[in-house]
């Protein structure tokens, strides 16, 4: 019956179309219900059956609809749905912030379990600012984050982000403390010639001269995501620069935070994406494939500099959300994770990404519009421009990414995630894929197939 009432809507609403012509549209127009998902596909209803790439925004990481998941969120439904963490701990928030510590092979000590990537990097940003309070140092208010970066969508975490789209309609924002360096962009920033490390170098310079500019002992941390999300589409920061980053970070004595909400949690072939270079951060945001949207959970890690002092001092962190270290979000995560492990999944991102990287350079290294294929892991994202030899952008009114989104959707049924570069002038306009951990290579072959056709075609 769903389907009918479904199928009516979509008739009502515009009478010549398919369910697929109307999943290319957008709020305005109205999205088009959703009944079903399974594996790597969604199924909108009237037989039509999309491949999902992308998994929402990167989060749908083990595929839709396991019962092996739902199985163990019943399960602690049934044994207790709810309990405040201000009176218990509950027992699977126990195990799975100890799975996680463990994870960390004990670099981080301290898990805050929360909902939302947001509510994990505002964690991350208060919890900066009190660990000063708790120093003695309440001096330390400021942060440096990066342009070209997303960090969320509450006030503190847009803030700390260098989404200039995302922020316009809120500036003045949060401005007084919140400071930014570029980001690490090769494809739009490296000089002819210039390798990873004198790239990191010159990066790590113009951190010091930020932090010179507003007093070495007034900055709480320094924020940044390892691998570029949404803001860039898929930018790993190149060999060295993470290190350099936390060279200047303590030679200031300020935090380093790594949010890790997009790229962690296995997206980029390493569980956290700090352990590709070993470059432990003093707090980590994870999200999204933490729970592979399963459950809406996200944690703030905290490493040894912040957990010592508060054992040291007695104190602890002056936060809570009344969803936060929440039972059934925490036993889905855990199962979550179970499966990844025993399923070896995060080899199988490596193995399977090589091959995507492959597939995509082959297929679309040469076309004339793609100016950048960049990625790890299952995480990939395709930059389009006017001019490939002078990266001149398309007009952002043409909304490339967007067309590519919606023309892979309706006629090649691929499922896309896609944004508009965030300067707002059409440098960084992008698609990206970002396929579940365990999706068949000949799925990604198709992936890659069906995003050609469609950006040819666009
Ligand atoms: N940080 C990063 C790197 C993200 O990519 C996102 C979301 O895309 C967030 C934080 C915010 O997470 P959420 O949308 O779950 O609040």
């Amino acid at each position: 019956s769903s389907s009918k009432i479904h199928s009516r809507k979509i008739e009502s609403d515009a009478s010549s179309e398919t369910v697929v012509d109307s999943l290319s549209k957008g709020p305005a127009e109205g999205f088009p219900l959703l009944e079903k998902a399974k594996g790597y596909y969604w199924y909108p209803g009237d037989g039509a059956r999309i491949l999902d790439a992308c998994g929402g925004a990167g989060v749908a990481c083990i595929g839709h609809a396991r019962r092996d998941v739902a199985q163990a969120a019943v399960s602690q439904m049934k044994a207790f749905s709810y309990v405040s963490y201000a009176h218990f701990k509950a027992m699977p928030v126990q195990e799975v912030s100890d799975w996680l510590i463990q994870s960390t092979e004990g670099e981080m000590q301290k898990v805050y379990l929360m909902c939302s990537g947001s509510e994990a990097v505002e964690a991350a940003l208060k919890l900066s600012r009190e660990y000063f309070i708790w120093k003695d140092e309440p001096q330390r208010v400021n942060f440096i984050g990066r342009e070209e970066s997303y960090h969320g969508t509450t006030i503190g975490s847009l803030s700390a982000s260098g989404h200039v789209v995302r922020r316009g309609p809120f500036e003045p924002i949060l401005g007084p403390q919140f400071h930014k360096i570029s980001s690490c962009n090769p494809y739009r920033q490296r000089h002819p010639e210039e390798g990873d490390e004198a790239f990191s170098t010159r990066k790590a310079v113009e951190l010091e001269e930020k932090f010179q500019q507003l007093g070495p002992d007034t900055v709480a941390a320094v924020i940044m995501e390892p691998v570029v999300g949404a803001a860039l589409g898929c930018v790993p920061a190149v060999q060295g620069y993470l290190r350099a980053m936390k060279i200047v970070c303590e030679k200031y004595g300020a935090l380093l935070i790594f949010d890790e909400v997009m790229c962690g949690m296995g997206r980029t072939g390493s569980l956290h994406a700090w352990q590709r270079e070993m470059v432990v951060p003093d707090l980590q945001t994870i999200g999204k494939g933490f729970a592979g949207g399963y459950m809406p959970a996200s944690a703030l890690l905290v490493g040894a500099k912040v957990t010592e002092l508060m054992k040291r001092e007695d104190k602890a962190f002056t936060h809570g959300h009344t969803y936060q270290n929440h039972p059934v979000v925490a036993a889905t995560a855990l199962k979550v994770q179970k499966i990844i492990q025993e399923e070896n999944l995060i080899a199988n991102v490596e193995a399977a990404g090589r091959t995507l990287e492959q597939v995509l350079h082959k297929l679309l290294g040469n076309h004339p519009n793609v100016g950048d294929i960049r990625g790890r892991g299952l995480f990939w994202g395709i930059e389009f421009v006017r001019d490939k030899a002078t990266k001149e952008p398309f007009d952002p009114a043409l909304q490339m990414a967007h067309q590519v989104f919606r023309v892979a959707m309706r006629d090649f049924r691929v499922l896309v995630y896609h944004g508009q570069g965030c300067a707002g002038d059409g440098r960084g306009d992008h698609i990206m894929i970002m396929p579940a951990y365990n999706m068949p290579e000949t799925s990604i072959l198709d992936v890659a197939k069906r995003v050609t056709r469609a950006v040819e075609k666009v």
